[in-house]
């Protein structure tokens, strides 16, 4: 492209360096691309540069969504100024074959740098797939058990619940313990479980993304040979977890690593090869591991941006700051709830309260809507709770800058302040 036409009306925000198309960076000097103005700039820092200037630009709202979330804004920076050519490869990571060495570095690199955050030994394999974590609500029991063997699953909110049933279909499970009843506010003592003692897996969702119930220690299955199976999808990369301690960790990316698209499997690879029959080949474990993820075409896109996830996080000093940072923020926050003398409630025993997603209800309940539409104002948005409970969530991942969360503990202590 000549530089010229970069002057032209709706030109692209690009700039060529060194035969490289960079996009620029909408600093909040420079007018954003949804802002639809042009401006020239000369080029002379490099992107990277560019990428460290800031930590949060003026033009993004806080988002408390529960997923798809918000993502490192220098995460979504960098993928920026690579979209157009990723590393003078000529093309975008979307335009790659899956099968060329472009595409293999990148996955590759992704699964190395998610090995060391979580410190993943090698007998574990780990799989990046498609189909979501529902998906794998039907994948783990086809591949860890016979049709008619008996799993346990420890059900602590929603997701838990949806698990089991989908087992249903495939094996023989028993909902060992459910929290239901209660609303789904706590984590039972493992002590006085009833496990089947030839259970093949146990169940459990480490973070039930709607109610904000999250497992602090892990249960472990009666039986010798069965194995613990966990539904990470919303604390995935949130602390360091002792993968050894389960056969199978599956999470959805869209919360802590990535954009929606992409689930990420750590199985065990003694579990391998024994799916049952029916088992589509796209959720036969043993056949996904054998081919590196790549039997089909995967999320190529997404495993990119996950890959990019990771090493920002590394940067950050791994998973231990990061648990830091989380547990920062989350304190900030339950603290505000729980001093508003009762104009703000979170419901979950506080011994097993999210990181991630803090669900609070206001005491004037009529007051819901009025909360929602001044958190908007002040650019702090998707803070409505779940539809199957109400009040209010945030979700505060580890993408969620601190100073989101202190902008919405002082709104909410300003918007107690007129109304309680
Ligand atoms: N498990 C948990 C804990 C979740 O939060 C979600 C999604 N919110 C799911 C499973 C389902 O994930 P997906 O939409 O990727 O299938």
């Amino acid at each position: 492209m000549a530089a010229t036409s970069l002057n032209a009306p709706n030109a692209p925000l690009l700039q060529k360096t060194h035969q490289t198309h960079v996009f620029l960076k909408p600093i909040s000097t420079i007018p954003c691309q949804t802002s639809a103005k042009r401006f020239s700039i000369s080029c002379s820092a490099t992107t990277q540069d560019r990428l460290s200037v800031q930590s949060q630009s003026q033009d993004r709202v806080f988002n408390f969504a529960a997923g798809p979330a918000t993502l490192p804004e220098n995460v979504l920076l960098k993928a920026q100024s690579e979209l157009y050519n990723w590393h003078g490869s000529g093309m975008s990571v979307m335009e790659m074959s899956h099968r060329g060495k472009d595409f293999r570095s990148i996955i590759e690199k992704a699964e190395a740098d998610l090995r060391s955050l979580l410190n993943i030994p090698e007998n574990y394999a780990v799989l990046f797939l498609q189909g979501g974590a529902t998906t794998q609500f039907a994948a783990v029991p086809l591949n860890l058990c016979a049709p008619g063997d008996s799993v346990d699953y420890l059900v602590t909110g929603s997701w838990g619940d949806k698990a089991f049933k989908e087992a249903k279909k495939y094996c023989n499970p028993k909902v060992i313990w459910s929290g239901k009843s209660e609303n789904y506010v706590r984590v039972p003592s493992f002590d006085g479980l009833e496990l089947n003692p030839n259970a093949k897996y146990l169940h459990i969702c480490a973070n039930e993304t709607i109610y904000g119930v999250e497992f602090k220690d892990y249960p472990v299955p009666r039986n010798p040979n069965g194995v613990l199976v966990a539904d990470m999808s919303s604390n995935f990369c949130s602390k360091p977890v002792d993968v050894t301690k389960f056969g199978l960790v599956y999470a959805g990316a869209q919360k802590n690593v990535g954009p929606s698209g992409v689930c990420i499997v750590i199985v065990r690879k003694d579990l391998l090869g024994n799916a049952q029959e029916i088992t589509p080949v796209m959720l036969d474990y043993k056949i996904l591991a054998d081919n590196n993820s790549l039997y089909n075409t995967p999320p190529c896109y997404g495993i990119y941006m996950c890959g990019l996830v990771f090493e920002d996080l590394l940067k950050q000093g791994g998973l231990e700051e990061v648990e830091k940072k989380n547990q920062k923020k989350a304190g900030i926050l339950y603290n505000a709830i729980d001093e508003s003398k009762g104009f703000y409630r979170c419901p979950v025993e506080k011994s097993v309260r999210s990181l991630m997603n803090v669900p609070f209800t206001l005491e004037k309940s009529e007051l819901g809507a009025e909360f929602l539409k001044e958190a908007e104002k002040e650019k702090m948005v998707q803070l409505k709770g779940h539809r199957s409970v109400g009040g209010m969530r945030a979700s505060i991942y580890n993408a969620m800058p601190l100073a989101g969360v202190e902008k919405l503990v002082a709104f909410m202590k300003d918007f107690q302040a007129k109304h309680a």
